[in-house]
Formats: structure tokens, sequence, C-alpha cells
């Protein structure tokens, strides 16, 4: 069942390619002038870049690619520069795209609709270089340690949500495959860039840890298309006859489900 990947929306590279000095100032500003607020961004270092790029896209927000090496103390005041062209290049993308730059932020909670469960989040900052994950609560949960490490954050919170995958999905396929009568070899719950389900020839249904932050009817229409495969390996007639069988209004739940990719948080795709 693949999934219509959101293309980033690239920028065109020209004005975005920044000399590696500062200038001290430009005339008339103090470069102490106290800076309103920058947006959030994230940095990648990459041995092929010669100087600083700065990358909007609506999957990523900001992107600050720096040779390596370079110091990322100036990054701020780099980016300060260039503020007018980003405040430009965000709205182009949000004209273009239809959608808003999501800003890359942690969320403060994750709304699993799937299984009607909202968690909370907080983050506690550490002189850790790692991170850790604590359960408050059965809703609440506790991430501390190297908090400002966006990537790593987002790591953690895959593979929390890998791990609620198992928890939910795995009995769910169970049920319904009890249900029809359809049979399955294995599961596996992992966290494919551009498909919410596949279903192998030997009959291994893999399956989106993504799909906990969708509406239950979704998941259920995922969970039939994955277990008509294990009888029909694809998308014939004949398929679309059985799985009519089991899910009758499947036509409208496939629509909603091709859009909702472009719908996810930054942090789970
Ligand atoms: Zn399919």
């Amino acid at each position: 069942m693949p999934e219509p990947q959101t293309r980033a929306g690239r920028i065109p590279p020209a004005p975005w390619l920044l000399p590696t000095q500062i200038s001290q100032g430009r005339a008339g500003v103090h470069p102490d002038a106290p800076m309103s607020e920058l947006p959030p961004f994230t940095v990648r270092e990459s041995p092929r870049a010669k100087r600083v790029i700065l990358k909007v896209s609506s999957r990523h927000g900001l992107e600050v690619v720096i040779p390596q090496g370079f110091s990322r103390a100036s990054l701020p005041a780099l980016i300060e520069q260039k503020r007018e062209w980003l405040e430009r290049a965000f709205q182009i993308i949000q004209l273009r795209e239809g959608v808003a730059v999501q800003p890359r932020e942690l969320p403060d909670e994750i709304n699993c609709l799937a299984i009607g469960r909202t968690f909370r989040l907080e983050y506690v900052p550490t002189a850790s270089a790692s991170l850790e994950l604590s359960r408050l609560s059965p809703n609440r949960l506790r991430i501390s340690g190297a908090t400002n490490n966006l990537l790593a954050c987002q790591a953690l919170l895959k593979r929390w949500l890998q791990y609620q995958g198992r928890q939910h999905l795995i009995p769910w396929l169970a049920d319904l495959s009890a249900e029809t009568g359809l049979g399955y070899r294995g599961v596996q719950i992992r966290g494919q860039k551009s498909r919410w389900g596949s279903c192998s020839g030997q009959g291994t249904i893999s399956l989106n840890y993504n799909l906990l932050l969708l509406r239950p009817a979704l998941v259920r229409y995922l969970l039939l298309h994955e277990l008509c495969h294990t009888v029909q390996l694809n998308h014939s007639a004949q398929f679309y006859q059985l799985l009519e069988k089991y899910e009758p209004g499947f036509k409208e739940l496939r629509r909603e489900l091709r859009l909702a990719g472009k719908q996810l948080p930054w942090w789970a795709r």
C-alpha cells in the first residue's frame, strides 16, 4: 500500500549560498542589537559542503548544512542576516504546497488517535550526553538528558512509537485475522518512509508504526488491506472484491489514507 511521498519543496539554492565569513555588522546596525527569535533549525555537517547552505522545505523546516568543523556558534548571526530571505522562502512554500512549514520543535503531546490515547511529554535538560525516556504515569512521559539534540530526541520518540506499535498493532492484526479467517505468517512493526504497510510473498506483514497517529477506521482498513494480500498478492479486481467484502467503504478510506502521510508531524516522518 504505497503512500505518496511528500516531496520536499526546495528553494532555488543561489540566494541561500552564504559566505562562511560573517561581515561585522551592517552600516547603521549595531552588531549587539537584540534579535527577535530565530526560526527553529537543525544543523547537518557535510564533508562536501564548501560553505553554509540554508535549506527550507515543508518536510524539514529550516535545515542548515555546514562544512566539516564549521563553528555552530556563528549560525544564529548568519541566519539573522538571511531573515528576510527566510520569511519569503517560507511564504513561497506555503503558497506552492498549500501547507505551512512545520517548525521543528519537539511535541508537547503525541495523539495516538488509533488507540484513543494522548501522551503528554516533558523535557528535562541535564548535563548527560544521552537521553532517557521515563514513564511518569500511563499517559505522561519525560525525556531527560541532551534534550537540545533535536535529532536524538526524534529518534527516541520514533523508538517509543515503534514499541507502542508492537503493543497495539500486532494484537489488532491478530484480532482481524481471526475475524476474517485471513491468516498471515508473521508481522513486523517498522518505520517505512513511504508506505503504511506491505505484505511479502511468504505472508509476512509489515506495518508502519505511524499508523498509531491515524484514526482507527484508517488503521483497520490498512490491516484488512494487508490481510487480503495474503490471498491476492496484487491490486487486481479480485483483490478489491475480497477487500470490499470486509470493508465496503474501502475507496473513501484508501483516499484518506493516501493523504494522511502529509499530515504527519515532522518528527514521525
Ligand atoms: Zn496493497
